[in-house]
């Protein structure tokens, strides 16, 4: 006997017969003898739906109240499928944030899960009933419903298989595992039967759209044995785990990309201490997260182009910030450019394999794709270029590491 947590997403309960046939997949682990706590997300599209109400009604509304409307697609959900079990004679029963409960910080639209009291859940696993949870959901500390960000429901299933000590956390969703690269693309990109936290936790932050970076980072720091699975075909799906669990490590593991960044240059600045200060600090003032940074040396030692990104969603808060800074650095121009992509290579063996930029470069240089912006950490290498190039520099990279499947 073990015990699981199963977390389906939008598409996965998008209708009444695929919450039926939710159903009949929780059943199949109870009848397997299963503890099973079940995590499930709003009908796909409806969680837009509500956020698009809220800014009909008032552009800039109360937080509080956001959460209490976006947060109602969950309900929805939970009591169907708790319904659509109970039919299966399954017992059964659905769970609000506030009724577990989740407890989370109060920073309402994008709250932090600080504390989960399972015992009662627990004490009812005992007569057999499953827990059928809402994800993305809580309680804050000023006793007021929250929601943790969008996507947020993997990480509701990730932190409550903590709590629990489940023995694993399966996130059934419209794919059926991790693939090496976005496989609309390349076409010969294959499923990972294994992938390590590290490896997933950068693919989830580089654009990779499987699973919230938050739910990862959660999953890693409470080793948390992680499957993506699909939840319309009965397959094996990927299993996130530690480096000691992978048996054959490639130095390359995949291949994302991210269209969400925007490019800003402004051109000639003053080549003075205390610049690149001046403009991440005021950016940082507005809120706006800088990814890539890159600053030339200048040639007469007096002024410098300083190039960097930021989230497209941001590009406009930040062009405002940087418009009143111009004359205090000195800039002589400000040039914004959206039409880029952040392509990423993510690895395990990049740690102790020499060469794996330059492989990257070569092969970006053999097709003609010139390269803006390059940032590395130890386990992946992110290059920006021209947004026309996504699609060729992929599948480039993806037959340079070898990751092409017979
Ligand atoms: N329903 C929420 C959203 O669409 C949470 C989730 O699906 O994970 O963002
Ligand atoms: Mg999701």
């Amino acid at each position: 006997m073990a015990r699981l947590v199963m977390k389906f997403g939008g598409t996965s309960v998008g209708s009444v017969e695929r919450i039926k046939n939710v159903a009949q997949r929780v059943k199949k682990e109870v009848e397997a003898g299963h503890e099973v706590a079940v995590v499930v997300s709003a009908m796909s599209g409806e969680t837009n739906r509500l956020v698009q109400l809220t800014s009909e009604v008032a552009s800039l509304h109360d937080a509080r109240e956001y959460d209490v409307v976006v947060s109602s697609g969950e309900q929805v959900t939970v009591g169907l499928l708790s319904m659509a079990l109970q039919d299966l004679g399954i017992n059964a029963r659905s769970w609000l944030g506030w009724q577990v409960p989740i407890k989370t910080s109060a920073v309402h639209g994008s709250a932090r899960i600080e504390e989960i009291d399972c015992s009662e859940i627990v004490k009812r696993f005992a007569d057999g009933q499953v827990a059928v949870c809402a994800g993305f959901q809580g309680i804050g500390s000023d006793a007021r419903i929250t929601t943790l960000g969008r996507g947020g429901s993997d990480t509701s299933a990730v932190a409550l298989a903590a709590a629990l000590e489940a023995d694993r956390c399966d996130i059934y969703t419209d794919v059926d595992g991790i693939y090496t690269a976005d496989p609309r693309i390349a076409t010969k990109a294959s499923k990972l039967d294994r992938i390590t936290y590290e490896e997933m936790l950068e693919l989830a932050s580089l654009g990779a759209k499987v699973l919230q970076t938050r739910s990862v980072e959660m999953a890693m720091k409470h080793r948390v044995k992680l499957q993506v699975l699909s939840s319309f075909e009965e397959l094996p799906g990927t299993l996130v785990v530690d480096e000691e669990d992978i048996v054959e490590q490639h130095v390359v593991s995949g291949v994302t990309y991210t269209r969400d960044e925007a490019k800003v240059t402004l051109q000639q600045v003053s080549d003075t201490p205390g610049i690149a200060a001046t403009v991440f600090g005021a950016l940082a003032d507005a809120h706006v997260n800088v990814d890539m940074i890159v600053q030339n040396v200048s040639e007469n030692g007096k002024a410098t182009d300083l190039t960097f990104t930021v989230g497209k969603n941001d590009l406009q808060p930040a062009l405002k910030v940087l418009e009143g800074l111009k004359d205090k650095v000195n800039c002589k121009a400000l040039v914004p450019d959206p039409n880029v992509v952040k392509v990423s290579i993510v690895g395990m063996g990049m740690r102790s394999h020499a060469g794996v930029a330059q492989t990257m470069f070569a092969a970006l240089a053999e097709k003609g794709i010139n390269i803006q912006v390059i940032s590395t950490s130890e386990i992946k290498v992110s290059v920006l270029l021209a947004e026309e190039y996504t699609e060729l520099a992929v599948r480039t990279l993806h037959s340079a590491f070898n990751l092409d499947a017979a």
